[in-house]
């Protein structure tokens, strides 16, 4: 029952504050064992423009297929999180960055296979993600830095064009 009050009430994953937690957590772990881990942020694409065309009830069913779609590639010692809103995040010990971005790529077609059925209309629903992933410790040591980094990858693939997965420290060209 403890449980309860480190999860998202929406969609049953991890809240801000237990990722938080587990990451700082891990951030330690790599700085004495110098073993790498990796961060997934995922934000769902265009999703004010989901939520005004099919509304708040068919939102809330988009982010739990996101929620059982992570759930279901997610390892027992990953931590799956809404970030909050439409943000989530995976925190993936032990996992370098090639491995993290194969896992990425799957839960980015799997979402954008999914079908979510509108509760109002019974009618199916599709949508995208976009992906960041950062590593430690070659795109940062500290939690804050990890974040940033894949929250800057994450804007990239947005720029980009939406429904694709971008690594942190990736060359990108100009413009
Ligand atoms: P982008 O592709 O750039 O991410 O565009 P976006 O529309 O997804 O981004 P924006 O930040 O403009 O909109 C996010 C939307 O997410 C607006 C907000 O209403 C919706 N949202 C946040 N939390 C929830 C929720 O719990 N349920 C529902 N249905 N919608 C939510
Ligand atoms: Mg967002
Ligand atoms: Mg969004």
């Amino acid at each position: 029952l403890r449980d309860i009050a480190d999860r998202d009430g929406l969609t049953g994953l991890y809240n801000h504050r237990y990722f938080r937690d587990a990451l700082e957590r891990e951030a330690a772990r790599g700085a004495r064992h110098g073993r790498p881990f990796s961060v997934i942020m995922l934000d769902v694409d265009h999703f004010k423009q989901f939520n005004d065309s099919f509304g708040h009830l068919a939102g809330d069913e988009a982010l739990k297929t996101v929620a059982s779609v992570l759930g279901a590639n997610c390892r027992a010692t990953s931590v799956a999180a809404r970030y909050g809103g439409e943000e989530f995040v995976i925190l993936v010990p032990e996992v370098a960055k090639p491995a993290t971005m194969v896992v990425a790529e799957r839960i980015r077609a799997q979402i954008s296979e999914s079908a979510t059925l509108d509760p109002s209309t019974g009618i199916e629903r599709h949508f995208t993600g976009s992906m960041g992933v950062a590593t430690f410790p070659v795109d940062g040591k500290e939690a804050n830095d990890l974040l940033d980094n894949a929250d800057r990858a994450l804007y990239a693939a947005k720029q980009a064009g939406r429904d694709r997965v971008a690594p942190s420290g990736a060359v990108r060209s100009p413009g």
